[in-house]
């Protein structure tokens, strides 16, 4: 057997598809994002990021730096182990606290990411309401698909933020048949938001449990920056809210909020959960200070909603096919791999522009896009300088012009 051979199958496949992956190895220098510098073997070059996910710039926020170094002077670097033997520090506890309070629900728990988090706790769900149903939104994120799989247990997928096919597939059981509802709150590719509360009324009509993946939407949305459902004003309908402290808080780490009774038996039965080394204290020092000022701070909020949209608005002038998102993630069709990766490097090599091409599986094919996350760091010339080279590439590459090809699906 050519075991090598194999693998270098596997990638020719990926690259003749055009979703063969190179990463950029990129340094982010302190207080100097969204600018950071690019390492390639030829050298240095400053580029400007486009495509983070520490949306609000919480990464760099000098409230955040000075918690994580008094931590790791205080206590040294990692936890020493898992949750139940010695890697419960008073860090944890007291983030647990913190994230409990923002959600408004009785407890929390810490996961080391949000791709964890939402494996084992729906892979745990299911588990222990035997016998339960999951209704998932056609458009949920990998790490709940899998989750759902390593359940074991039936799965209905609807069509994405379809609330008259998901009454009719729960219109499919009786009542006491256990049923999980499943889905996000802000999606990350298309930038579109559920209708949280009317899926509420759903689960309550049917008598379903509902999960959300905050996710993309904590620290960026609601009054205290705990999401899309506290600026719904529905957390309290939600039986267990999931997030990240990777993306608006600026750190890594996942976890999920709700009863104390919830939160306790995922903590007992989750395997996920039990035999992985918790977070480093240091990490947690970090999410405690970003939670905290993103509880009452609206600043970065503000300015993260300002320059979403005045980038969307730049785009759209330019003619440039922009998604009308809701949200502040700006998705730019390109409709082929190919096509989007020659964009993305040319932007990357010519332009000093640091965006990433959204290919098939996370997208669908023929949907291929660049993801552009302005965050409130950004400026005014590296906006212009965004919209003027994408104009520029567009023009050279012959791409689709306008928006309304981008509304098909
Ligand atoms: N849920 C969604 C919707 C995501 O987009 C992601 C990551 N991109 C995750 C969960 C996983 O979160 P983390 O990066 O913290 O593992």
């Amino acid at each position: 057997m050519d075991y090598q051979g194999k693998f270098g199958e596997a990638l020719e496949a990926l690259t003749i598809e055009g979703r063969y992956r190179v990463f950029a190895d990129i340094l982010r220098r302190r207080g100097d994002f969204p600018c950071a510098v690019h390492h390639t073997p030829e050298g240095t070059k400053p580029i400007t990021v486009w495509c983070s996910n520490d949306y609000l710039g919480m990464g760099q926020h000098p409230s955040v730096l000075a918690a994580m170094h008094e931590a790791i002077d205080t206590v040294g670097a990692g936890s020493g182990g898992t949750r139940n033997i010695s890697g419960t520090t008073h860090y944890h506890v007291e983030l647990e606290r913190e994230l409990a309070s923002l959600h408004g629900k009785e407890a929390a728990l810490l996961f080391t990411s949000g791709y964890v988090s939402n494996d084992a706790t729906l892979s745990t769900l299911v588990k222990i309401l035997k016998g339960a149903v999951i209704f998932s939104d056609e458009k949920n994120h990998n790490s709940m698909i899998e989750g759902i799989r390593h359940g074991g247990g039936p799965k209905r997928v609807w069509r994405h933020n379809d609330l008259e096919h998901l009454e009719t597939l729960l219109q499919e059981y009786d009542n006491d048949t256990p049923k999980i509802i499943a889905f996000e709150s802000v999606y990350s590719m298309d930038g579109d938001i559920a209708p949280i509360n009317e899926i509420c009324d759903l689960a309550e009509k049917y008598n379903a449990f509902t999960y959300i993946d905050e996710v993309h939407a904590v620290g960026m949305y609601g009054d205290h920056g705990a999401g899309v459902c506290e600026r719904d004003n529905a957390m309290h309908r939600i039986d267990i809210i999931e997030a990240t402290l990777a993306k608006g808080f600026g750190l890594m780490g996942g976890y999920i909020a709700s009863t104390a009774k919830v939160i306790d038996a995922i903590r007992s039965y989750a395997p996920g959960f039990i035999f992985s080394t918790s977070l480093a204290p240091v990490i947690c020092a970090g999410a405690i200070a970003s939670v905290r000022h993103l509880k009452q701070s609206n600043v970065e909020r503000e300015k993260h909603q300002l320059n979403a949209a005045l980038l969307k608005e730049r785009l759209a002038l330019e003619n440039l096919p922009v998604m009308h998102t809701p949200s502040h993630i700006v998705p730019v069709l390109v409709g082929d791999p190919v096509q989007c990766k020659q964009l993305t490097d040319q932007l990357l090599d010519r332009f000093g522009i640091y965006v990433q091409p959204i290919n098939y599986p996370t997208v669908s094919r023929g949907t291929e896009r660049i993801r552009l996350t302005p965050g409130p760091l950004h400026n005014e010339a590296q906006m212009e300088h965004l919209v003027k080279s994408l104009r520029t590439l567009w023009n050279e590459m012959g791409l689709r012009n306008g928006y309304d090809w981008c509304q098909l699906w």
